[in-house]
């Protein structure tokens, strides 16, 4: 049977006036709508008691089974204005069913795609007046589910008891530079994930291993780390939350293969699709990391970007090793090929283009 979100409205809203200030400066992921989505599961009595209900303080037992043991994960996705007023999220289906693999990986329960798009759909009725209007540029409202074992017991184990819940944050530009090239540091002892680990599923323990990497490249004056792979430190596989795209001389875009250790972006699969309507060549295949330090100074390769839904496609600079430095092929603003997949992806997802693939769920 499927959830219905039952509204609890909130008794003491944000004002128009403070909701008005807000939305002229977003930022990323620091002010919150008024409601959020929650749905519990037991092990006796599955799904159930879904409602939206004001947003505020979680109350957990402090020995909720999530804090130990970060038996949890989460997606991240947008609800973007179009001229017209309507509300629109791109391709959730696939955030939903990515949350289903990520959760059998964590041994969470499977929340239905239809239950998680009534979660989205039930927050942003009632929080509509927080979608930033068409026009403002690149805002939109950021939509955070997440699903975490609630359950207060000490023991090792999947949890009996878990929640879910959807948040959601309006949103400016990711990266406060705009569509500054960001430079990059290669993370050479920290790896992000492993074989048979965790790396393809959207949890908390990934992103946690991943800042002492980003860390180190933060010292050395670079934005970001690339992760490479954690057997033999030769593979590019993805940044902590970016996946990203090589542009070759030959006119093939090609991007790092699935191996288990890498996120499987809803941006990156829909630039695979992109890329034909661009008339390039998609390649998933291994590639080394010397592909990368020796294409930009041969000319093989012609442009590096990153992409994913915070912050869509970001042209990458320079990429700074321990000891070494290859130059940027960006640019002031990002190469031709990085801009056009830019608007392409944004013009879809802000209803300026046709929707020839059906990505886009109205909310
Ligand atoms: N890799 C990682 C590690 C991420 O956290 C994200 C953001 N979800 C991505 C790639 C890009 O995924 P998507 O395009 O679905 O946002």
């Amino acid at each position: 049977m499927s959830l219905t979100f039952d509204l609890q409205r909130r008794p003491d809203p944000t004002s128009d006036e403070r909701r008005t200030e807000i939305l002229a400066d977003p930022g990323f992921g620091v002010h919150f709508t008024d409601h959020m989505a929650t749905a519990t599961w037991t092990r006796d009595a599955g799904w159930h008691d879904a409602r939206v209900h004001a947003y505020g303080p979680v109350s957990l037992m402090p020995s909720a089974a999530v804090l130990h043991y970060a038996q949890e994960v989460f997606e991240g996705l947008k609800a973007y204005r179009h001229e017209d007023g309507s509300v629109w999220s791109f391709r959730p289906e696939a955030n939903a069913e990515r949350m289903q693999r990520s959760a059998r990986r964590l041994a969470l329960p499977e929340l239905a795609t239809e239950d998680f798009l009534a979660s989205l759909e039930a927050l942003v009725q009632v929080d509509q007046a927080w979608v930033p209007a068409a026009g403002t540029g690149e805002t939109s409202l950021y939509l955070r589910p997440f699903m975490y074992a609630s359950e207060a017991f000490l023991g090792v184990r999947p949890a009996a008891e878990v929640t879910y819940s959807v948040i959601a944050s309006p949103a400016g530009a990711y990266f406060a530079g705009g569509l500054q090239p960001v430079t990059l540091w290669v993370s050479e002892h920290y790896a992000r994930a492993g074989a048979g680990g965790t790396g393809a599923a959207k949890t908390g323990g990934n992103y946690a291993s991943s800042l002492a990497g980003q860390l180190e490249g933060i010292e050395h004056g670079c934005d970001q780390a690339v992760f490479l792979d954690s057997a033999t430190h030769t593979y590019i596989e993805e940044l902590g939350g970016m996946n990203l795209f090589f542009v070759t001389d030959d006119g093939r875009l090609v991007t790092p293969e699935l191996t288990g250790t890498i996120l499987e972006g809803v941006t990156r699969g829909s630039i695979l699709e992109l890329a034909k309507d661009l008339g390039l060549t998609p390649q998933e295949r291994r590639i080394e990391i010397a592909e990368w330090k020796d294409g930009v100074r041969d000319g093989s390769i012609r442009e590096v970007f990153a992409c994913g839904t915070a912050a869509v496609v970001t042209p990458v600079g320079a990429l700074r090793w321990e000891g070494g430095e290859a130059p940027s092929t960006a640019g002031e603003q990002g190469g031709e090929v990085t801009r056009s997949l830019r608007a392409a992806l944004l013009d879809l997802q802000y209803g300026r283009a046709e929707d020839t693939h059906g990505w886009l769920t109205r909310l």
